[in-house]
């Protein structure tokens, strides 16, 4: 463990570990075993497999899907004198075939690459070579189909994980459901962790997000608590999520022309060209974005001081990694939800049409409605009764909250009301 400090203090000047960095690099350089470090958006990911790698005589190869952050990173390591690249196609000839000879050299540490990567067999072959000292798999959440973001390519990664018989596998997510969790510890389909030495999470509580959720009865009521929030939430942009691109449009025009609030949609169905313009827009200034969930990914902006969700979010873990994009600044932000019973029907299409599997939502409707939690703290899909799903009560919503709470540690219930029930940060209280 002292290399690991030496190096720490040596290449970034830290003078010491945050959260359960220190708990995660113990395990992977001491007991040199497979772990999950769970930690929110900037907690300090990235320096969990950076230090390890400098521990370690091979190579610590890094799968990640957000090309255009691991060049960040890579600039960035390089800068402090660690010798990382990332291969993707956006490379020369040149570019690439000096990461190839930095490999056969071994002078290379760390590589970073995206998923898709693993289907090109020059790569794997070249890899096969190299001695894997450390694997760490980025966002892992995305190997399991409960999380809001599964990638088929994640499987693979974790029969890669076995093919190049890496020597440890480190996963790393924000996303702490324990089904989730499950999926990534599994040692058939998943990165084979022991879930009980093997997990580290700091937790995902966020003091300064406050969560509000006030059921409505029609789209008219949505709006009249959308706009004033909307309109106080003081200086930062929102993003209002909404189930369908036709809702983004509609709910986006009806909130600029009839309420003068600067609203623009963003949906997968606008071409690539406008979606980046919005985008930049977006990160650039203070609007407020009304979007499906193809908006979110990689959007890292500090003072977002709203979500807003004018329909139910599809599943508890959209809703989690949704409302985490509020308020990185640590500033406080609202995350507000104005559901409906007439949000059910499209959710129910949408488990129908199989986007989200039937299974997440159903955890969600017996969330949000009905059944209580099985022993271990987990949802059970068992209770599904859609003659519930309409009564948006007291009960159902404390439950959700309790849920919420358990599951996330985000969050903690103050008075309920009949049809209003706020969240005030734990630290308040
Ligand atoms: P994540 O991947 O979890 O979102 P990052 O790895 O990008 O987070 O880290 C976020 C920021 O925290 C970076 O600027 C990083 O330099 C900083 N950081 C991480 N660990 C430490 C530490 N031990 N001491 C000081 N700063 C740290
Ligand atoms: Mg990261």
């Amino acid at each position: 463990m002292e290399v690991a400090y030496a190096q720490l203090k040596r290449y970034w000047g830290f003078p010491s570990f945050r959260g359960v960095q220190a708990e995660v690099i113990q395990r992977l350089v001491v007991e040199s075993e497979n772990a999950l470090c769970i930690m929110p958006t900037g907690g300090g990911k990235s320096l969990v497999f950076q230090v390890p790698a400098l521990c370690f005589d091979g190579l610590t190869l890094v799968i990640s899907p957000l090309i255009a952050l691991s060049k960040d990173q890579v600039d960035n390591l390089k800068k402090r004198g660690v010798p990382a690249a990332a291969l993707d196609s956006s490379l020369t000839t040149e570019e690439s075939s000096e990461v190839r000879k930095q490999l056969r050299e071994g002078t290379l540490k760390i590589l970073y690459v995206a998923p898709e990567r693993l289907n090109n067999e020059m790569f794997v072959s070249m890899i096969s070579e190299q001695k894997i000292s450390l694997l760490a798999v980025d966002e892992s959440h995305c190997v399991s189909e409960w999380g809001p973001s599964f990638r088929a390519e994640y499987l693979k990664v974790s029969r890669f994980a076995k093919e190049i018989a890496a020597e440890r596998v480190l996963c790393l997510t924000a996303t702490a459901t324990p089904s989730v969790i499950t999926d990534i510890c599994d040692s058939t389909n998943g990165f084979d962790i022991d879930r009980e030495k093997g997990v580290f999470s700091t937790g995902t509580f966020r003091p300064n997000l406050s969560i509000s959720i006030k059921p409505c009865a029609n789209f008219k009521a949505k709006f009249a608590v959308l706009v004033p929030a909307l309109k106080s939430r003081g200086d930062g942009a929102a993003i209002v999520y909404v189930t369908t691109q036709k809702q983004a449009e509609e709910v986006a025009q009806e909130l600029h022309d009839l309420h003068g609030i600067e609203a623009r949609p963003y949906h997968a169905g606008l071409k690539a060209d406008d979606r980046k313009t919005i985008q930049y827009w977006f990160i650039g200034g203070n609007g407020v974005v009304v979007a499906t969930i193809a908006f979110g990914m990689g959007i890292d902006k500090a003072n977002i001081r709203m979500v807003a969700h004018f329909q139910l979010p599809k599943t508890l873990e959209n809703y989690s990694q949704e409302i985490g994009r509020a308020g990185r600044d640590g500033l406080p932000s609202l995350c507000l939800m104005v559901p409906s019973a007439s949000d059910m029907p499209i959710l129910e299409s949408f488990a129908r049409a199989n986007t989200p599997s039937l299974r997440s939502i159903r955890t969600w409707l017996d969330a949000f409605f009905i059944s209580p939690l099985d022993d271990d703290g987990t949802i059970s899909a068992d209770h599904y009764k859609m003659s519930n799903a309409f009564d948006i009560g007291r009960n159902t919503l404390s439950l959700l909250f309790t849920i919420l709470e358990l599951q996330y540690g985000l969050i903690r219930a103050t008075t309920p009301f009949y049809s209003t029930y706020t969240i005030k940060p734990l630290e308040n209280n």
